[in-house]
C-alpha cells in the first residue's frame, strides 16, 4: 500500500505562483486518485508491499494486468511525490555545492539549465513532465509523455516540472510558457541539491 504524502506547506503557501484551489485539487483530487488507483491495482498481488520506486524502476518486468495501471497511476503517484517535495514558498536557496559544481559544467549556468527545463516543458506536446536527471553520474534535462518516470528508463529525477492542464490551467489557461517562467520562482533548490548528492552517492 502507497500513502498520499502530506504536503509540508498550505495550499495557499505558493501564490501567486501557484493558486490555493490549483494546489488543493491537485493534491487532494489527483495525486489522491493516482494514489489509490495504484493501491487498487497491486491490492492481493505479490507487489502489495514492493516499494513504489521498484514498481518504477521495475515496470517493464510486471505482468501484464497491472503493468498500464502502475505505468499510468504509480507514475502519477511518484511524479507527485517529486514535484510537491520540491515546492516552497518564496523558492529556496540556489544550487550550490557539488550540485552547482555540475550543473555549470553540463548547462554552463543556472540559467541555462532552467532554460532547457522550460523548453522541454513546452514543447512536450500534450501531458507529461520536464525533467532534471541523474543518470551515471551525469545530469541531463528530457521529458516525459503523460504520466511516464524517468526511472523507468534508468535515470533518477531530481527535479520535476509537471506540465499536465491540471497543474496551472485555472490561473494561466492555455499559456504554460508563462506557468513555466514562474514556477521557478518556488523551486527548493535545497532540496534538488540533496537529491543530487543522494543520486550520485
Ligand atoms: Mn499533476
Amino acid at each position: 500500500m502507497i500513502e498520499l504524502i502530506k504536503l509540508g506547506y498550505e495550499y495557499d503557501a505558493l501564490e501567486p505562483v501557484i493558486d490555493k484551489e490549483t494546489m488543493e485539487i491537485h493534491h487532494s483530487k489527483h495525486h489522491n486518485a493516482y494514489v489509490t488507483k495504484l493501491n487498487d491495482a497491486i491490492k492481493g498481488t505479490e507487489y502489495e508491499n514492493t516499494e513504489l520506486v521498484d514498481l518504477i524502476k521495475g515496470l517493464d518486468k510486471l505482468p501484464a494486468n497491472i503493468k498500464g495501471a502502475v505505468q499510468n497511476n504509480g507514475g502519477g503517484a511518484i511524479n507527485h511525490n517529486i514535484f510537491f517535495t520540491q515546492l516552497v514558498a518564496n523558492g529556496k536557496g540556489m544550487p550550490e555545492g557539488n550540485f552547482k559544481n555540475e550543473v555549470i559544467k553540463t548547462f554552463g549556468s543556472v540559467d541555462e539549465l532552467i532554460s532547457q527545463l522550460k523548453a522541454a516543458g513546452a514543447t512536450r506536446f500534450g501531458s507529461g513532465w520536464s525533467w532534471l536527471v541523474v543518470e551515471n553520474g551525469t545530469l541531463s534535462v528530457t521529458s516525459t509523455a503523460n504520466q511516464d518516470s524517468p526511472y523507468t528508463n534508468g535515470a533518477t529525477p531530481i527535479l520535476g516540472i509537471d506540465v499536465w492542464e491540471h497543474a496551472y490551467y485555472l490561473n494561466y489557461q492555455n499559456r504554460r510558457p508563462d506557468y513555466l517562467a514562474e514556477i521557478f520562482k518556488v523551486i527548493d533548490w535545497e532540496v534538488i541539491s540533496q537529491r543530487f548528492d543522494e543520486a550520485t552517492r
